[in-house]
């Protein structure tokens, strides 16, 4: 069975899919040691990814875009980089996660002056909610926007920004008079610092770092949308965030299953592979069923979204689901590489610490199930 090969994918999707793993195999694979010994990846495959139309495709095509409007496109994209087990290159976040806010809440001017950029890959992009003291209460964020007339003074200080080296743009929460608001700081801006590059467990081609605001000038024409309707703007792009972490995280738990599958075929025990031992078939047979569920699951949840049809309480679900389902699969795919599933070097292993951050990024499990609850009126 070729898991790639689902109904909901068309004929143009499949030729889609064979374009960005030839990418994936040619221009990824070869640099990833690179990136994980550099703890970033490199500026270069951002602006090839460009070149190369994988860069915001649904945008409209007097920007550069493609206008794919199709999610099934995204999905793709992000169950390939699963596929090679590529944490560093966040191109989903740039893409699904933060370009939408441009795309949504910019300007015309705005859109001309950011979208080329972002879509040719010379802008990288970030979003910067979290803050030191708050992460899941958004509402207490402290990072302030003082309204001087022709422009804001911002100062706050952000952590566990995702990008947070390598960005251009960076959509920043910070409070206003009016209340939240979205204003987007740009590279090179006075009083923009970063901080350290974060050490993790995991993601470790992944630049994630502090970033420090202090008495940035911000002009009025950097505000996203209207001043106070930030918090308004982040809820209303939540649930495509959330699918794009269950997708990632089935990815994910499939690459697990397949090398785990590879493994236990190879590697013999008592003179036999320890794939014949009856609890490791039955363990496959588990992990095999949990990944099926959570595929289909966001499968129907990529069409809705096509559909404008996905509620957020659906995208909370396939997010805490799936995000939790990873961690179980990799957890065993450790176990039945013994010794060598504790090793950096085998691929299971870091999927194995990529997946732990799952369930607490973008919202955390307990966050979703919240959502949920109250979607059964239960505040
Ligand atoms: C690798 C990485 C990348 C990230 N990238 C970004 C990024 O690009 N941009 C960005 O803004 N942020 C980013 N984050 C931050 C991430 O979104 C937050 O860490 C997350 O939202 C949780 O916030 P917190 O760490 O402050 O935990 P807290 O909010 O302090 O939560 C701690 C614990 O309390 C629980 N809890 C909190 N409130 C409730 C409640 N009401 N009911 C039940 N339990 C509750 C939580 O579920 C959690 O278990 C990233 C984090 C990491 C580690």
């Amino acid at each position: 069975m070729d898991i790639y090969d689902r109904p909901h994918f068309e004929e143009e999707h499949k030729i889609f899919r064979e374009n960005f793993r030839k990418f994936c195999e040619e221009e990824i694979v070869p640099q990833q040691q690179q990136w994980l010994n550099d703890g970033m990846v490199s500026r270069e495959i951002w602006e090839l990814a460009g070149e190369f139309g994988f860069l915001c495709p649904f945008a409209d095509e007097e920007y550069g875009g493609m206008a794919l409007r199709d999610f099934r496109f995204s999905q793709i994209m992000t169950e390939e980089l699963g596929r090679i087990c590529e944490s560093g290159f966040a191109l989903g976040l740039h893409n699904d996660v933060i370009a939408p806010y441009i795309e949504a809440y910019a300007n015309a001017e705005q859109k001309a002056r950011w979208l080329p950029d972002i879509i040719s890959g010379k802008a990288i992009l970030a979003i910067a909610m979290t803050e030191p003291s708050t992460g899941s209460d958004l509402q207490a964020i402290k990072t302030r926007l003082e309204d001087k007339g022709s422009h804001y003074i911002l100062n706050g200080a952000k952590t566990f920004i995702s990008n947070g080296i390598l960005s251009d743009l960076v959509i920043v929460a910070a409070k206003a008079p009016e209340g939240v608001t979205l204003v987007v700081v740009e590279r090179g801006m006075d009083g923009f610092k970063r901080g350290r590059r974060l050490e993790k467990m995991g993601l470790k081609s992944q630049d994630t770092a502090e970033l420090f605001f202090e008495n940035v000038t911000i002009p009025k024409a950097n505000v996203l949308g209207a001043p106070g309707q930030g918090f308004v703007y982040l809820m209303q792009k939540l649930a495509q965030e959330r699918l794009v972490c269950a997708i990632g995280a089935v990815a994910t738990a499939q690459f697990a299953f397949s090398e785990t599958l590879k493994y236990v075929k190879e590697r013999t025990a008592f003179g036999k592979p320890i794939g014949t031992f009856q609890n490791t078939r039955f363990g496959l047979a588990e992990m095999r069923t949990e990944v099926t569920i959570g595929q289909n699951f966001v499968d129907t949840l990529v069409m809705k979204l096509n559909a404008g049809q996905i509620s957020s309480e659906e995208a909370c679900m396939a997010k805490w689901w799936c995000t939790d389902m990873v961690n179980r699969v990799v957890d065993k795919g450790v176990q039945f590489h013994g010794g060598y599933g504790y090793m950096l070097e085998y691929p299971i292993a870091r999927a194995y610490v990529d997946a732990r951050i799952q369930p607490i990024f973008a919202g955390t499990n307990e966050i979703m199930k919240e959502v949920i609850g109250r979607g059964l009126g239960l505040s």
